[in-house]
């Protein structure tokens, strides 16, 4: 009798999910597995934890929701924590699985647990990650443009998205498996809640998101406005707040992009519809270069390999940290995240290009930071959008330096972010 694995990682959802149908549809029995990596919880990237509360919050709450889906057809979910590439081991030993299947990951260090787990066992690594297949794409992925606007226009005009697949309607799953997800207390960390100027309470899962979705685009119809708004600062409304549910996959990008086309259909098409579509695209990109250039854009001297910028020294970092440059905008926005996980678009390309080019401090530093701070903190767009700022990454053009008094003139001329985040 065939028993396979089915390991979730940043997919955790059961609709759109081809690797989990895969599974069931060629086995006759699947366990459903979640590895909660303990580097996260336990090492420091240049001394700063990897996952900070508000990004633990969201993902156990995500976990909860996916065990609770998979109960309803039939399965279940087995959670561990562990060294993700010991625990399919011993899981697969212990339940007697000849196949692992997983989503395909675009980062590096997800890459090389694939690698190490295919010497073991047979694997079967699935794309999803992203808006466009890897292999829809008209180019080898050694052929990526190196600027945004020529991936974007190829991806358009010679490739197209496919449709979503419906979730199994069923999973048969073996006795004994199925393991409770802990709380924040039991991983030693303090339950938080987020400052209620948060502009969302955000609650992880494929169920809030899917709520979040309907609000923006059904309830509301923010979207119709998008283009205009996403740059702004303040509240739940502005942009579409997709993020943390995408980085951990409890939404697809290809559900996003479909409930975008029905609704071009029945209530309005315009440039900004197309555009959460755009932005979809950037995240592709970063996915694509982070796939394509492995371990480089995790490093200082990123892609291009510049080592002869000075980064200066990080004494000051700490003020960056805590919002005490004495830069108000800059400030307000390090301490909003620090108070609630997230930062709106405009306020990470501030504050990432004031840490690079005003501070001269070590973007990597920065990036880290971020790591551990951001609710939807995701390798690819992390690393990816800190290089382009910082100008080690493939755009020939250099980095991204933004003056801050001209931002403030422009996205919070009254002052009002100021004021909400001035303690
Ligand atoms: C220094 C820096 C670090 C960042 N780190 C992350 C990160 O760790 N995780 C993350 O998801 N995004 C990151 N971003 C991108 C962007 O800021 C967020 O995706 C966005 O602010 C999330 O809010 P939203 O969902 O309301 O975005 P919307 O404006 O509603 O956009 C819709 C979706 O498009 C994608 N998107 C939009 N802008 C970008 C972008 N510049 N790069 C990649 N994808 C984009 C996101 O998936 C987003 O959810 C970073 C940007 C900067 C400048």
């Amino acid at each position: 009798m065939s028993r396979a694995i089915y390991w979730f990682r940043n997919d955790l959802r059961i609709e759109d999910n081809e690797g989990l149908v895969k599974a069931a549809v060629n086995n006759k029995e699947v366990v459903p597995v979640y590895v909660l990596d303990k580097v996260w919880l336990n090492e420091k990237l240049l001394g700063i934890e990897r996952m900070g509360p508000f990004r633990l919050k969201f993902l156990l709450e995500s976990l909860i929701d996916l065990k609770a889906s998979l109960q309803n057809i039939g399965s279940d979910l087995h959670f561990v924590i562990g060294d993700p590439v010991d625990e399919i081991n011993r899981i697969r030993r212990e339940f007697h699985c000849s196949k692992v299947y997983a989503q395909k990951a675009c980062a590096y260090e997800e890459e090389q647990q694939e690698e190490a787990i295919a010497k073991f066992v047979s694997t079967e690594f699935i794309w999803g990650e992203t808006l466009y297949h890897l292999d829809d794409l008209p180019i080898q992925l050694n052929e990526l443009p190196n600027i945004f606007t020529e991936f974007r226009k190829l991806a358009e005009k010679k490739s197209s998205i496919r449709e979503e697949i419906a979730a199994p309607l069923f999973i048969k799953t073996p006795e004994g498996i199925g393991s409770d997800i802990p709380n924040m207390e039991a991983l030693g960390f303090e339950d938080i809640e987020a400052d209620e100027r948060t502009v969302l309470h955000f609650k992880g899962g494929a169920t809030a998101g899917k709520e979040r979705l309907q609000y923006y685009l059904w309830d509301k119809e923010l979207l119709t406005n998008y283009k205009q708004t996403r740059n702004g600062l303040i509240g739940g409304d502005y942009s579409s707040k997709f993020s943390p549910w995408l980085a951990n996959g409890s939404l697809s990008p290809r559900q996003i992009f479909w409930q975008i086309k029905k609704f071009e259909r029945y209530v309005k098409k315009n440039s900004s519809t197309y555009w959460l579509v755009f932005e979809l695209i950037w995240r592709d990109y970063f996915h694509f270069v982070a796939k394509r250039f492995g371990n480089k854009i995790y490093q200082r001297t990123g892609i291009l390999g510049r080592d002869n910028i000075d980064w200066g020294n990080s004494k000051l970092f700490h003020l960056w940290v805590e919002g005490r440059t004495k830069e108000p905008f800059v400030d307000a926005n390090m301490r909003e995240m620090n108070a609630t996980g997230f930062m709106s678009n405009r306020g990470r390309q501030n504050v990432a290009s004031y840490l690079a080019y005003n501070m001269r401090i070590d973007w990597l530093l920065g990036a880290a930071y971020f790591e551990k701070m951001l609710i939807d903190y995701d390798p690819c767009s992390n690393y990816g959008n800190w290089i382009y700022i910082a100008g080690v990454g493939n755009d020939p053009r250099g980095g991204r330096a933004f003056n801050i008094k001209r931002q403030v003139d422009m996205y919070d001329p009254k002052g009002e972010y100021q004021e909400l985040w001035q303690h």
